[in-house]
């Protein structure tokens, strides 16, 4: 180790800035943020700097640097474009035992400043011992995205709690148990989503070993294509005791479930469904009743054709609560991956969604307005009623030349994209399988031009006059 991290306490320490230029600044800016009493030193200042000491935050200790200028400093950093000085400052550093850095000069460097990721009051650093400071920065980028913003948060209200807690609970176990649950339980999403009162609460009913809660998470899982997950989802997907998913979930997706989470299919297809909804409203009832932290694992946006609504309705009834984390619904996560954009200036100024499979009862679509030109119709679970839908528009208005495209298993590696015109809408939909997306309008010609991901499998569909497959 050719580094020790320390994480030092700089509030009203003096520390020494040589140099006033905009690498100084950033370097004034990132101590006064600690707490430092800073000087600087530099006959020039730049503009943030110069405002900073009118602020009277930071120090203007003089024009030239003079080693005395170092007696009583805590640390100081050189950073000016004349390698004399900054050599001086680092000779004199030395030799008053004072940490010293050099701005991008390894060697004179007796203290090296990390890379950040402040979740204050959890702050992680990472260096490179100054070897491959990009490969620190990528490495710094990937924690960024995966380290909660509510870290931080979460960590404060922990800290309010710990004194009131070792009361409490003497024993060292217990309290790491304790933290372990509230760390992933009803206490981290309370305040992720930024309750902090009841926060505070959820940690005195745990203490007083009440039975947590169980809770509900409906979470969309996007088009399939795991990357497109939020990082909300991921999150809740790792802490889960209980996942609840369908058909629609991606395998991709299912692989970065906990492993020990356990996992129930509540697979649902049109024409055939294996649990019904109402028993899928019992499941998470119960499971949620038991004190399990559920997540309710929907392809897509739980929003969009979904029925999370209706599960939902059952748990507040149960008075079980429950979070929804959004999800890229099919509409826009398989266009974008086949190269369609939803709406363009000269060709549809709006998009509809609509479901081809309607309730029992029939067909509550205004097809007049669903025909109209200069809008994208999206339609879900189209397939089997393509027939029916390619004769409504077409009866309603809609030209029977109007360009199509059937998107199947849109952001996976198997996705196919298939183009025709709407007169040929069925039969380009029988040689496709679901999950398919109908999308009908002048955009889908852009596919031609904009596609850009290649799944797996090529269309192998001979074109039927016009229709083209990508
Ligand atoms: N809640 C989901 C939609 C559920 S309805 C969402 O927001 O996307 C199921 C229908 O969504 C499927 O029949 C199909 O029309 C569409 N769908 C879902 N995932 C798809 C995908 N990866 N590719 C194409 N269509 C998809």
């Amino acid at each position: 180790m050719d580094y020790l991290p320390i994480f030092a306490d700089l509030k009203r320490r003096p520390c020494l800035v040589v140099g006033g230029g905009e690498v100084a600044w950033r370097k004034i800016r990132m101590l006064h943020k600690a707490g430092a009493e800073v000087r600087v030193v530099a006959p020039e200042l730049h503009p943030e700097v110069a405002a900073m000491v009118h602020r009277q935050e930071v120090l203007h200790w003089g024009d030239s640097f003079a080693p005395e200028q170092l007696d009583g400093v805590f640390l100081a950093i050189a950073a000016t474009d004349k390698k004399a000085v900054n050599a001086l400052v680092y000779q004199s550093a030395n030799q008053r035992q004072v940490l010293v850095n050099v701005v991008d000069d390894q060697p004179r460097c007796s203290f090296i400043v990390p890379s950040i990721i402040d979740r204050s009051p959890i702050i992680v650093a990472i260096s490179s011992a100054g070897k491959a400071p990009v490969l620190a920065r990528l490495l710094r980028e990937k924690l960024e995205a995966l380290i909660p913003q509510h870290l931080g948060n979460m960590a404060e209200l922990a800290g309010r709690f710990r004194d009131r807690l070792k009361a409490k609970l003497p024993s060292l176990t217990l309290r790491r148990k304790f933290w372990e649950t509230a760390f992933t339980g009803r206490f981290e999403s309370l305040v992720a989503s930024g309750q902090e009162q009841q926060a505070m609460d959820a940690l005195e009913q745990l203490s007083q070993g009440l039975e947590p809660r169980g809770e509900v998470a409906l979470v969309g899982a996007g088009p399939g294509d795991a990357s497109l997950l939020t990082l909300r989802a991921l999150q809740l997907m790792q802490q889960a005791d209980v996942v609840l998913y369908d058909y629609l979930v991606s395998d991709e997706v299912m692989e970065l479930v906990r492993r020990d989470a356990e996992l129930v299919c509540v697979g649902k297809r049109a024409g055939f469904h294996s649990v019904s909804q109402e028993q899928t409203n019992q499941l998470l009832l119960e499971y949620a009743q038991k004190g399990k932290r559920v997540v309710r694992l929907k392809g897509g946006d739980p929003f969009i054709f979904g029925r999370g609504a209706e599960e939902l309705s059952v748990l507040a009834q149960a008075n079980i609560p429950f979070q929804v984390v959004p999800g890229i619904t099919a509409a826009a996560g398989a266009t974008a991956y086949a190269g369609i954009p939803l709406t363009h200036r000269d060709f549809a100024q709006s998009a509809v969604f609509i479901t081809g499979h309607q309730k029992p009862d029939g067909d509550a679509l205004d097809w007049s307005t669903l025909a109209r030109g200069q809008q994208t119709l999206v339609i879900y679970m189209g397939l089997m009623k393509s027939p029916y839908i390619q004769q409504q528009l077409i009866e309603h208005g809609r030209d029977s030349a109007t360009p199509i495209a059937i998107i199947e298993r849109g952001t996976q590696r198997q996705q196919r994209v298939l183009t025709g015109q709407l007169s040929q809408l069925s039969e380009l939909a029988a040689q496709a399988e679901s999950p398919s997306l109908i999308v009908v309008g002048e955009v889908t010609t852009l596919a031609h031009q904009l596609h850009w991901f290649s799944g797996e499998t090529q269309s192998d569909i001979p074109a039927p006059q016009a229709a083209l497959s990508l």
